[in-house]
């Protein structure tokens, strides 16, 4: 397997980092995964993490409920439960923060596009970013809505939008600074 070793802070950039724990993934791969602390910004990170060609294959979970919606067992139930008060909240925090009632949104790593739907709803324009195929048909089936991959964000002059959403996506993205990067010129 391909791995990616950090020699400096993924965040930062310094080469203060060193060893903190280990965490095990329970959900797919049930492998060890280090992970790392930088003395400079206190952020912490998977250490040779496998790279975005092998990314994938932990995200292959019937369990994984972002890219699956699966409402079985209790725990996904209270994650459909959560999610119902989350999306409001969410959806008022763009408003405030946008100063707009209505607008364009883009939404980077929208999973089955729950809150991509939630705006469209209340006459946002939206447009979904998601790398993971299945998560993309997902969106189609259950919302009617077309999520693109990555490579559709990544042009050199990308679409303009009033706001663009990345929820619990930052932690997942090997490229974070190309993100921020592109962000800024949208
Ligand atoms: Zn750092």
């Amino acid at each position: 397997m391909s791995r990616i070793f950090y020699q400096y802070c993924p965040l930062c950039g310094s080469d203060k980092i060193s060893h903190a724990l280990n965490a095990v993934d329970y959900t797919v791969s049930e492998s060890s995964f280090e992970i790392w602390h930088c003395a400079h910004c206190t952020g912490r990170f998977t250490q040779n993490i496998p790279d975005e060609s092998e990314i994938g294959a932990f995200y292959k979970s019937e369990e994984y409920i972002s890219h699956t919606e699966t409402k079985e067992g209790l725990v996904n139930r209270l994650y459909h439960s959560a999610r119902k008060i989350t999306l409001r909240s969410k959806q008022n925090w763009v408003k405030s923060a946008a100063k707009l009632k209505e607008g364009s949104l883009l939404d980077i790593g929208a999973g089955t596009g729950a809150f991509a739907h939630f705006m469209q709803q209340t006459g946002w324009q939206v447009t979904c970013i998601e790398p993971d195929e299945g998560a993309r048909a997902n969106a189609e089936t259950l919302y009617k809505l077309k999520a693109l991959p990555p490579e559709a964000f990544f042009g050199p002059e990308p679409a303009q939008f009033d706001v663009v959403t990345m929820w619990h996506v930052m932690e997942h993205v090997h490229n974070l600074h190309g993100y921020v990067e592109q962000i800024k010129k949208c």
